[in-house]
């Protein structure tokens, strides 16, 4: 593929179903106008495919991706996961992470995903940042073609040095999983305090349990609350998944604080409707994802996941916004604009990038899909697709079908 940046997108269909050319200068769009015509050298001709904003994967493993095949973990939950896949990491090199962390990234990409917030372990033993370092330098590389944001994910019993060193090998924000911690609140306030400490947003992964009592969130954001992290940093609390079981009340005054803090939540429906309850063969089987139309209800910016994409944790994962979109759509209960603006720009918002999409002004991270409509796109299927990442084409898809029942 040639590098390419069009100055405009001509024929290009809206989600209103109006045709319009679209002007771009130095990755931003500078008009939107009616369609005129085919265009000329410089400018890309969309003949009617429908353009929207670019997808924004919030929660993904990059480090983990893609070796489902390779270990074919045991049937298990979301601990037994965890155990299978620190067993084989502990023998995975950077090299490994780097090339497996590049796959995925080129699978995003091809989908039409510009932004990718990944989170990175660090290992008690042997390199601890292996892993950070392999992610860090995957970025570099994706300089120009794909914004990544790298969160560090220590377990609990990592010490506040070594987070601090995987910060200065590059990871950008500090998370870590709190709700799996012996002291969990404890957990949580060390983490902000390295976050406040080292002037870095946060990210945990919260409350992945079907145990409405877990609300690590809830202390993230009452922390917040009281003193805020450094200004230009975003919090973030990915699953929730403890927020599906609340009563409307206590859920209420959890999404308040959420709101009030600027905690946006990432609601992440594959991995979650996979993991929880998986060892209920027979009878009741409770499922719970965070709930997205309450908490938008509420005010909290909310945004969908893909989170693992086949690994120990999850043997499914496309690295496709609009498959996220459309399990928000089946298990959440949104509309299916809603469920597009949770993987676009509600994700885009809660990574603090600015803002893109088919606007005067706006970034020009794009994803043109010769879908005949938005429902359509979100519903799946195969279609051609073009992506832009500040004006640059970074991705283009063609597709080619043919069956005995065409002439
Ligand atoms: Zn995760």
């Amino acid at each position: 593929m040639t590098n390419h940046y069009p100055t405009a997108l001509r024929r290009a269909t809206l989600s209103d179903g109006s045709l319009v050319d679209v002007r771009i200068a130095e990755g931003r769009i500078i008009d939107v106008s009616p369609a005129t015509g085919h265009g000329g050298r410089d400018e890309l001709d969309l003949d009617g495919a429908l353009l929207l904003t670019a997808g924004a994967e919030p929660h993904t493993h990059l480090d983990k991706a893609l070796v489902y095949d390779r270990l074919r973990p045991d049937y298990g939950d979301l601990l037994s996961g965890i155990r299978q896949w620190q067993a084989h990491a502990r023998h995975l090199t950077e090299e490994d992470f780097a090339d497996r962390a590049r796959a995925l990234a080129r699978m995003f990409l091809a989908n039409g995903v510009t932004a990718v917030r990944t989170h990175a372990e660090i290992f008690p033993s042997g390199d601890p940042l292996r892993c950070v370092r392999a992610l860090a330098g995957v970025r570099a590389e994706l300089s120009g073609v794909m914004d990544l944001q790298i969160v560090v994910l220590p377990k609990n019993d990592i010490d506040d040095a070594t987070i601090e060193a995987a910060l200065d090998a590059g990871a950008d924000l500090v998370g870590g999983s709190p709700h799996t911690a012996a002291d969990p609140e404890g957990e949580l306030d060390r983490l902000v305090a390295i976050a406040r400490r080292r002037r870095v947003g946060i990210d945990i992964h919260a409350d992945e349990r079907l145990d409405p009592t877990s609300l690590t969130m809830r202390r993230l954001a009452r922390a917040l609350r009281r003193e805020p992290l450094a200004p230009g940093t975003t919090a973030m609390a990915g699953h929730c998944v403890s927020l599906g079981l609340l009563d409307p009340a206590a859920l209420h005054d959890v999404a308040e604080d959420l709101r009030r803090a600027g905690v946006s939540v990432a609601a992440a429906p594959l991995t979650n409707l996979y993991l929880q309850a998986k060892d209920i063969v027979a009878g009741p089987v409770p499922r719970a994802i965070a709930p997205v139309r309450a908490l938008r209800d509420a005010g909290v910016l909310v945004c969908g996941a893909g989170d693992n994409v086949r690994d120990p944790l999850n043997p499914l994962g496309a690295a496709d916004h609009l498959v996220t979109a459309g399990l928000l759509v089946a298990a959440s209960h949104v509309t299916i604009e809603d469920a597009h603006d949770c993987v676009t720009a509600h994700a885009r918002a809660a990574m603090g990038l600015e803002s893109a999409g088919v606007e005067a002004g706006r970034v020009a991270d794009l994803l043109a899909i010769r879908a005949p409509s938005l429902a359509a796109a979100v519903a799946g299927g195969a279609y051609d697709r073009v992506v832009l990442h500040r004006g640059r084409v970074v991705a283009q898809r063609k597709v080619t079908e043919r069956t005995v029942l065409d002439r």
